[in-house]
């Protein structure tokens, strides 16, 4: 399993809940991000009114359900919590809207899954506070209006352009999540490990944080795994030594790739002379939905230089040769 898309189950899941920040002044990194939410949200607080709609963007693991539980800690409000593909039908969303108190939250993950159907309702109701919803069947249907509290919507996807763009112009506020830094990385680590209670060196941090793709998410991951490792290898504290050793076991390697992506980087190389190469055509060669491509493995890579998204396909750049020691095709002659 990936470690990005490994579930969260059990005991997991009350360590996430434990590590996660539930203060803007502990939400590391994404600067911008967080300078300018709290101008908005003391302003908002300031004139007593809910906080306009809020769009984030950016890979998994990257902090938008944190930084929408934040948003909501900051308010003083409560958070409700759906997403995309578990609001089908418009009952749904209408229970979930007339449940809300004045200046709640509702966080809608994977907002882009929404079906066309209830992004309708959500028009009027991000605008205006109000739904329309249908009662009734055949010639006894008849349609209510209901005003609603006024709300915060704040909406996480992927990628922005998978929104529709009436829905995209409806958020008065859009966030771009950006990859860590393994500085960033680092004080999410040892901030966990403290948590946590782990002894972890200052070597020790470091390289986890190196090799945490720049996703947070995947940083206290691999902190629980390096802290198995060292308690059952070692002497339970977190050297540099130890983590090396427990990253290899992991099969992460000094990137912070994992085997998917090498995976697809050396389909790109090896099956593709290093592109271009449709996304398709290399989804179906490593087995992969477009979709995990285009979301989760390839932002990355392309951020870190590895390969290169061209209108004629993905190709693999001379950092991706030289990542596995073989030598990096010379141009063409033009
Ligand atoms: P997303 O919703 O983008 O998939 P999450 O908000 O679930 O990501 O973040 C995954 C985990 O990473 C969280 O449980 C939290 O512990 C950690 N995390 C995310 N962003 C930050 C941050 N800016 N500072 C500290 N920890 C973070």
């Amino acid at each position: 399993d990936r470690l990005i898309a490994a579930g969260q189950q059990g005991s997991e899941d009350a360590l996430d809940r434990a590590i996660r920040p539930a203060r803007l002044a502990d939400y590391v990194g994404q600067a911008a991000v967080r300078e300018q939410m709290g101008i908005f949200i003391e302003a908002a607080r300031s004139r007593s009114e809910s906080l306009d709609h809020v769009l984030i963007f950016g890979p998994p693991g990257l902090g938008k359900t944190t930084l929408s539980h934040i948003i909501a800690n900051e308010l003083g409000v409560n958070m409700k919590h759906s997403s995309g593909p578990v609001l089908e039908r418009p009952g749904d969303l209408a229970a979930l809207l007339t449940n809300l108190e004045p200046h709640d939250v509702l966080f809608v993950d994977e907002i882009h899954r929404l079906s066309p159907v209830v992004e309708e309702i959500l028009y009027p109701a991000m605008e205006d506070y109000q739904i329309d919803i249908m009662i009734g069947e055949g010639p006894a249907a008849r349609s209510i209006k209901l005003d609603l509290p006024p709300f915060t919507l704040v909406g996480a996807t992927t990628r922005a352009g998978l929104l529709t763009s009436p829905l995209r112009d409806r958020f008065g506020i859009v966030q771009r999540l950006e990859f860590y830094s393994p500085e960033d990385l680092t004080r999410i680590v040892r901030r966990s490990a403290q948590i946590l209670e782990v002894e972890l060196e200052p070597e020790g941090a470091l390289e986890i944080a190196r090799r945490s793709r720049g996703t947070p998410r995947i940083t206290n991951r691999l902190l629980r795994r390096v802290r198995d490792y060292a308690q059952v290898k070692a002497d339970g504290r977190i050297s540099a030594a130890v983590a090396h050793q427990a990253l290899d076991m992991l099969d992460v390697d000094n990137h912070g790739f994992d085997m998917m992506d090498r995976k697809l980087l050396l389909t790109i190389i090896e099956k593709f002379d290093g592109g271009p190469v449709g996304i398709d055509n290399l989804a179906s060669a490593i087995g992969e939905e477009r979709g995990t491509i285009e979301d989760v493995l390839e932002p990355y890579l392309i951020q870190q230089g590895f390969m290169m998204r061209t209108p004629r396909g993905r190709i693999a750049t001379r950092h991706a040769y030289l990542h596995f020691g073989l030598s990096a095709p010379t141009p063409e002659p033009a």
